[in-house]
């Protein structure tokens, strides 16, 4: 008998997730991959886009897809985890396992000034690129946030339009995550870029435009369904990615927080919505073969950050995320960044060509003592 997995959503965990399990597969299951546009965004470079430096990012299904996969465009309304279906707008899909994709969301989509503009997904990110290339020659425009994704977009900006004046809110400080040298290093090369970092939201001058980038929140589609979420509104799952209570229910990527020591460490990023979507793979193809799943093991290895199109930090980092002391700037460091944009890409197609190739990063030796 042929079983339905129903992947819902087509982003980075979720296209992991579809290819891998149709090529393990063979042939034992039916894999249906439900995503609300028809083309895979490249959210990573959502940044590149609002500033202006190129188009929107998408890549049709077709190039990253196992041809075992079938694609269902439509927006998921609940998922009814008792009876086993996948309610869309128009039509049901039943199923006997499903994947939990549906990513996160800007924070700025559902909170904020109103004035404010956010660049987390295609559709805002596509505002966005308007309202910056509206913007006459002397506006000024602010960034409102100066994690990953803030240090990028203000170093986008300014490179692409030099003619506008860049400020950089950074309240916490620039770039934390990259621990506390990193953070020097980014908020030097911003000012060298041309961008004006506040510390101080009472030092920034009146602007024409501001762009929110201050985290993310897990899509709304767990909570709609009334599962299990945490504050962000992400899908609550164990350490092998099911969700206590429905077994046949595993999340991946940033739409879900895992509880206990397996997921202590992790945070938002495609570099995690990789493995988890591999893994969540490998957890359906356990319970299909009736074996127990494997509790998830991933860690980090680097960070990047872009600084325009010719600069940038490669930060190297510890299975938990913090930083080590090597890292790399500048035009070498730009380069990598933009292999390792390249190389997701790389990941899903060749899962798709190559069921089972992808691998990662093992986690924290505490969690394998543990
Ligand atoms: C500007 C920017 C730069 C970034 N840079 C980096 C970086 O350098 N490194 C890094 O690790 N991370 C980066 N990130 C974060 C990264 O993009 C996300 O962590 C990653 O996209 C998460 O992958 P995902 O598969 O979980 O979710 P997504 O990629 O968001 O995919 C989810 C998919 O589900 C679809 N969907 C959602 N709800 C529904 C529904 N109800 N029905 C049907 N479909 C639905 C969405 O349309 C989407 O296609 C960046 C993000 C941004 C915005």
């Amino acid at each position: 008998m042929t079983l339905q997995v129903v992947v819902v959503g087509g982003g980075y965990a979720g296209v992991m997730a579809a290819n891998r399990l149709a090529g393990r597969s063979t042939g034992a299951l039916e894999v249906v991959l439900v995503n609300d546009r028809p083309e895979f965004v490249e959210r990573i470079r959502l940044h590149e886009h609002a500033a202006g430096t190129r188009a929107l990012p998408t890549v049709p299904y077709a190039r990253l897809l196992h041809p075992g996969v079938r694609l269902e465009v439509g927006r998921a309304v609940r998922i009814d985890a008792d009876g086993r279906r996948l309610v869309l707008a128009d039509r049901e899909l039943g199923f006997d396992h499903l994947v939990y994709a549906a990513g996160s969301v800007g924070r700025g989509a559902t909170q904020g000034a109103a004035e404010e503009l956010e660049i987390g997904t295609a559709e805002p990110a596509a505002r966005a690129h308007a309202a910056v290339a509206a913007l006459p020659p002397g506006a000024a425009v602010l960034v409102r946030g100066a994690g990953h994704t803030g240090i990028e977009l203000a170093a986008e900006l300014r490179q692409r339009r030099a003619d506008l004046a860049v400020h950089l809110l950074a309240r916490d400080g620039v770039g934390r995550v990259l621990g506390p040298r990193g953070g020097q290093v980014a908020e030097a090369r911003l000012r060298r870029l041309g961008v004006t970092v506040h510390h101080d939201e009472r030092t920034l001058p009146p602007v024409d435009l501001t762009l929110r980038t201050v985290g993310f929140t897990g899509a709304t589609l767990a909570a709609d369904s009334g599962l299990p979420v945490d504050d962000a509104g992400r899908l609550l799952v164990g350490g092998d990615l099911r969700v206590p209570g429905y077994p046949y229910v595993v999340g991946a990527g940033d739409g879900v927080h895992v509880t206990g020591p397996a997921g202590a460490h992790l945070r938002m990023g495609c570099a995690m919505a990789l493995p988890l979507g591999a893994h969540a793979a490998d957890v359906v193809l356990a319970m299909v073969a009736g074996r127990p799943p494997q509790r998830l093991d991933a860690g980090f290895v680097l960070q990047c950050v872009s600084l325009g199109r010719g600069d940038g930090i490669i930060q190297l980092v510890r299975p938990d995320d913090s930083a080590r002391s090597v890292r790399l700037r500048g035009r070498p460091a730009a380069a990598v960044k933009e292999l390792v944009c390249r190389s997701t890409l790389w990941s899903l197609a060749g899962e798709a060509r190559r069921p089972g190739s992808f691998r990662w990063a093992a986690g924290p030796r505490e969690l394998a003592r543990r």
